[in-house]
């Protein structure tokens, strides 16, 4: 099904699945810079895929997938899940999300069946985000932000859009904050937008930018 869509298209699917899944619409400027690229090259894909009937434009010029393209990007999605937990088993966990990029095109449905299998039906990738159907097992997390000085949290979730973001990524790895770690909420400072989390003895201090996209379950 995917090898008659770009690599190209497929990341375009992605974004626009997960802002919708979010309840969110996503713009081409928005699309313009997550994907690094300039916005009459945005246009011109979304033209294309318009014309391919995956996507529709609605009035404020934002894509909406159809049905043929919200099949298509959930596939792309799960086999990008399915690649991060394969490649896990050798890479760290900040560096699976972008090496699964490449993989995520390349995979058949008879492998994607396979590695399903394989890995026991997983209903989150390794950062925690769940594979497409697999909502309710995320939707008692909350965001970092939500909570007050003195909860006991565990963290569950690094969010999409974080885990595009390389840099990100090395330093929470490197700052122990990764599913699966309890954390204690130190300091949560709206007029300064920081939240300060005692991570196995050390103190971190994330902006509430970063802290928005990192889940925890109270
Ligand atoms: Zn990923
Ligand atoms: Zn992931």
């Amino acid at each position: 099904m995917t090898s008659k869509t770009s690599a190209t298209i497929e990341d375009y699917l992605g974004l626009i699945y997960i802002s919708e899944r979010d309840g969110d619409t996503i713009t081409g400027t928005r699309l313009a810079e997550l994907l690094a690229v300039t916005a009459p090259t945005v246009t011109n894909t979304l033209k294309r895929m318009v014309r391919d009937g995956l996507i529709l434009m609605d009035a404020t010029h934002c894509p909406h997938l159809t049905p043929k393209g919200d099949q298509l990007a959930r596939t792309v999605m799960r086999r990008h899940m399915l690649a991060e937990w394969m490649l896990i088993r050798m890479l760290s966990w900040s560096k699976v999300h972008h090496e699964a990029h490449g993989f995520e095109h390349t995979i058949s449905e008879e492998v994607e069946r396979a590695l399903l299998q394989d890995l026991n039906q997983p209903e989150t990738c390794p950062h925690g985000n769940p594979l497409p159907g697999h909502e309710a097992a995320v939707s008692a997390w909350v965001p970092l932000t939500l909570l007050k000085a003195g909860d006991n949290v565990t963290i569950r979730r690094i969010h999409e859009l974080a885990e595009s973001i390389p840099e990100l990524l090395a330093f929470l790895e490197e700052k122990n904050i990764e599913p699966g770690q309890k954390v204690k909420v130190v300091e949560v400072l709206p007029f300064n937008q920081t939240v300060t989390l005692n991570v196995c003895e050390n103190l971190v201090t994330l902006g509430f930018t970063t802290a928005r996209q990192i889940f925890v379950e109270v």
